[in-house]
């Protein structure tokens, strides 16, 4: 399997060649030169197997470079009952006829960033290994990634992580759960400032090509193929669950951010899973629901992004839209650059509501969309806990409003749990006016020792500390 960039560079790339890479060289996001085909001999196939094999199968169609023993290793030392909770990995729960949770929380982090991170840290530990290479992360988190990007990493071999967050903005969970962490390979740095600095000191450095070779400085945001690939398993997991046979369509509503978890159901889709319907569920910050609504898609500016209940999904631009945009213009990397690079430079938005190629959206690639607002969150907590006795997190409540807004009879509807209540406690008391649950791991965890330093909103300050910390 070769890999592309959507802009049209004209290299070919294996897969460990861009495991370690983030963007393409032309600025374009990797994707694989064709989707793989899974008909349904293969689905009976892959129906019984238990998650790390079904893993393993769907992994080997886009990774050739890696050997399938090791690849199988790999796998099945990542996807375990005591990593995630349960045999079944991402196990599906019936809310009410025809609507169901897919778990995807129960891992090291209670968010679904672990189950493509887990990998990750596996292959990255790997393909250093086998380079005898080593790789620096540096990172900013307001939360969710950061958490999980941590312990992926922690104790890996030929990996440091410095991970910078907003001094003090993060919740007590979310900071406990990150600086408690006592390994060595493991830097957390509270900056004194906001996200956006945390983002613009990554970017500052990052941009120092000289200090980014030196010290061998990596990232792993969302843009990475091999987390979007490892979330494609999970959508053929769901599916399993939700059907009896291969011939049933089942749809997903995904509360989205940055469009990797959905991009990843539209992988699936394209492989051949009978995928009736995306639904792509935002919160105020709507810039995904206007798209699928209007076919204008329009980057927002800081101000205008807003501070929500369900902060992971608070984003200006969605960095992996640039993927699906690509296959709906029929992977033409002209028409791309023109929309991505010209349009979106120039005015901050492209307009693709006269192109037939935005009616394809909804019928030829099965995209839905639907928006929340703090009070549906709150109605759709209350909800939930009142009819089903079942206590949801801000982010899958989002999910499970724009679900309701979709609902296919005879079409199952999967909403994808991306956190449990207790990362979001704050949301979740107001709703109801108690504490979520806990689980038993993060008892008394705001109690634990802080690994933490604190550095000023300083490019400088921040290189001198991993310059100071890479031997
Ligand atoms: C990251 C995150 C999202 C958004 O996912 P994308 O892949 O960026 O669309 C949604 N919910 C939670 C809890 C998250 O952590």
């Amino acid at each position: 399997m070769n890999y592309l960039s959507t802009r049209g560079h004209p290299d070919r790339k294996r897969f460990c060649e861009i495991l370690l890479e983030g963007l393409a060289p032309d600025g374009g996001l990797y994707l694989p030169q064709t989707y793989p085909q899974v008909d349904t001999d293969t689905l009976a196939k892959w129906r019984t197997l238990p998650y790390n094999e079904l893993a393993f199968e769907i992994l080997s169609l886009y990774i050739d470079d890696i050997p399938a023993a090791d690849l199988k290793a790999i796998c099945a030392k990542t996807y375990t009952a005591e990593v995630f909770g349960s045999d079944e990995i991402v196990p599906l729960r019936e809310l009410e006829d025809g609507v169901y949770l897919e778990a995807l929380s129960n891992g090291p982090t209670l968010a679904f960033k672990d189950m493509a991170m887990q990998l990750l840290g596996n292959l990255f530990e790997y393909e250093l290994a086998r380079r005898g290479a080593e790789l620096n992360i540096l990172g900013a988190t307001s939360g969710d990634t950061g958490s999980a990007a941590e312990y992926a990493m922690r104790g890996k071999k030929g990996v440091r992580v410095f991970m910078t967050s907003p001094d003090g903005r993060m919740s007590p969970f979310q900071q406990a759960q990150m600086f408690s962490l006592q390994d060595e390979n493991i830097h957390n740095i509270a900056i004194t400032g906001v996200f956006d600095d945390c983002q613009d000191i990554v970017k500052a450095v990052s941009n120092d090509l000289g200090f980014k070779r030196k010290y061998r400085i990596g990232t792993v945001n969302s843009i990475n193929w091999a987390r979007l690939l490892a979330q494609v398993v999970y959508y053929f997991a769901g599916y399993f669950q939700a059907t009896a046979s291969n011939d049933k369509p089942v749809s997903f509503t995904v509360p989205s951010g940055n469009f990797g978890n959905v991009c990843a159901g539209h992988v699936a889709r394209m492989m051949g899973l009978p995928i009736q319907t995306l639904v792509v569920a935002t919160n105020e910050n709507d810039v995904l629901d206007e798209f699928f609504r209007t076919g204008v898609y329009r980057v927002r500016a800081a101000v205008d992004t807003h501070e929500t209940s369900s902060p992971s999904m608070d984003i200006s631009k969605a960095s992996n839209f640039e993927r699906f945009v690509f296959d709906l213009v029929g992977r033409d990397p002209a028409r791309l650059r023109q929309l991505f690079v010209d349009d979106l430079g120039l005015k901050g938005s492209f307009d693709l509501s006269a192109d037939p190629a935005f009616q394809q959206a909804a019928e030829r690639f099965g995209f839905r969309s639907g928006r929340s607002t703090h009070a549906d969150r709150l109605a759709m907590i209350r909800d939930t806990e009142k009819r089903f006795a079942t206590l949801i997190d801000p982010h899958t409540a989002d999910g499970l409003k724009a679900a309701r807004e979709q609902l296919v009879p005879g079409v199952p509807m999967v909403v994808l749990e991306t956190a449990l209540p207790i990362k979001f406690a704050a949301t979740v008391v107001e709703a109801l006016g108690e504490e979520p649950a806990r689980p038993k791991k993060f008892e008394g965890i705001e109690a634990l020792p802080k690994r933490v330093v604190q550095l000023p909103a300083d490019a400088e300050a921040v290189k001198a500390y991993i310059a100071e910390h890479c031997d």
